[in-house]
């Protein structure tokens, strides 16, 4: 489907850049019209700004939604789509494995105001239906963290209705270029557009798109008092990188899935955890992007492997033009209550890739070099 721009005013190529805080009124009636409802002037940016207004209409009509919502981190999108479904005493049903920070917000801050997530097998269809009943949000990330495990989102998404269960899917990993799970009747579609979207690790900030009914009730009373507004200086830099989206998105396939191929045949690698080698005839996916994990063989001294790759780059996220190594043990050790890669007990021995968009054969030389050395 193809999104184009509108025309910008002055012949603008690019949206401008509206950085301001607030919108002056040309006459008393004008304000009190807009404080009525009755026109859609800019008010202040904090709720509303011209340039997220561009980003928004794009990102709604990639994902095939009515509305859209942006914030200042994928963690904002996510914590601002939950409070504004829950009450105390729901339970949240959530798939194992999802990104570890929306796992610690269901665990922790949401246990704090007396709503129980219950976490499950996102495979099992039977396990989800039998926790279904009763629960308020079912929290899905598909394909999700570490073992890039993918959900039967048109079956999943079909039980939830029928239990009057609305549905959340992190869509990050497949980017709304090979994935847009509302046409299979998801109700929202979370991104952490510090990934694809941004595309260059120069931005945090997150994306939602949905019903106009549930983006209306959130914008009327959530997203205004939490605060976590995207600016138009980073909404400027998301639609810069939509712009290249696609395209890097084909690039990240090619490239994910020879270095994928290349790893699983290779010796000193046990397993590869990549949607694309163990495709599932349910998936929705149209393509695959970068990130994927590996289990490292018996031998394989992991920080020695790490230390000795000079491309490839030690760092948490991912998305941007340089490929990246996460080791999961630095996961599994890190500090705090609650965490996923424990509880779900991801391997020590797995280290999670980002393929970038260097040249392929000089990232394959390189992960050979440290394989071999390591
Ligand atoms: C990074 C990430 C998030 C969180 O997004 P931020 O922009 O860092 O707040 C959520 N989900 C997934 C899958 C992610 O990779």
């Amino acid at each position: 489907m193809l999104v184009h721009d509108e025309r910008h005013s002055k012949g603008a190529i690019a949206p401008p850049i509206y950085q301001t805080s607030l919108f002056s009124f040309d006459s008393y009636q004008s304000m009190v019209d807009r404080f009525r409802g009755d026109t859609d002037q800019s008010v202040y940016s904090r709720v509303g700004n011209p340039t997220v207004s561009v980003l928004l209409d794009k990102i709604r009509r990639l994902e095939q939604g009515e509305a859209a919502a942006a914030f200042s981190s994928g963690m904002a999108a996510i914590s601002n789509a939950i409070l504004s479904l829950v009450k105390s005493g729901d339970r949240i049903v959530c798939v194992k494995d999802v990104y570890p920070d929306a796992y610690r917000l269901l665990r922790g801050l949401c246990a704090r105001f007396g709503i129980i997530a219950e976490f499950v097998d996102g495979s099992d269809l039977a396990a989800i239906e039998a926790t279904l009943p009763g629960a308020t949000l079912l929290y899905l990330e598909s394909p999700n963290s570490w073992l890039m495990q993918e959900q039967d989102l048109v079956a999943i998404a079909k039980l939830a209705r029928a239990n009057g269960v609305t549905t959340i899917v992190d869509n990050s990993w497949a980017s709304p270029i090979f994935q847009k799970p509302l046409q299979s009747g998801i109700d929202l579609v979370v991104h952490s557009a510090s990934k694809y979207i941004s595309g260059h690790s120069d931005t945090v900030a997150g994306l939602l798109v949905g019903s106009r009914s549930l983006i209306e009730t959130m914008n009327a009373e959530v997203t205004p008092y939490l605060g976590a507004k995207l600016s138009a200086q980073e909404a400027a830099l998301l639609l810069r990188g939509l712009r290249t989206l696609p395209l890097r998105m084909q690039r990240h396939q090619e490239s994910g899935l020879m270095i994928a191929e290349r790893l699983s045949q290779h010796a000193r690698v046990k397993r590869v955890f990549h949607p694309g080698l163990a495709r599932k005839d349910y998936s929705l996916l149209r393509g695959y992007g970068g990130l994927f994990s590996i289990e490292l063989a018996g031998g394989v001294d992991i920080p020695a492997f790490c230390d000795a790759l000079s491309v490839f780059r030690l760092g948490v996220s991912w998305g941007g033009y340089e490929s990246l190594v996460m080791p999961a043990e630095v996961s599994i050790n890190q500090a705090g209550e609650h965490n996923s890669a424990v509880d779900f007990g991801v391997s020590p021995r797995m280290i999670r890739l980002f393929v970038g968009l260097e040249n392929p054969e000089d990232l394959w030389t390189d992960l050979s070099q440290a394989l071999a050395g390591a």
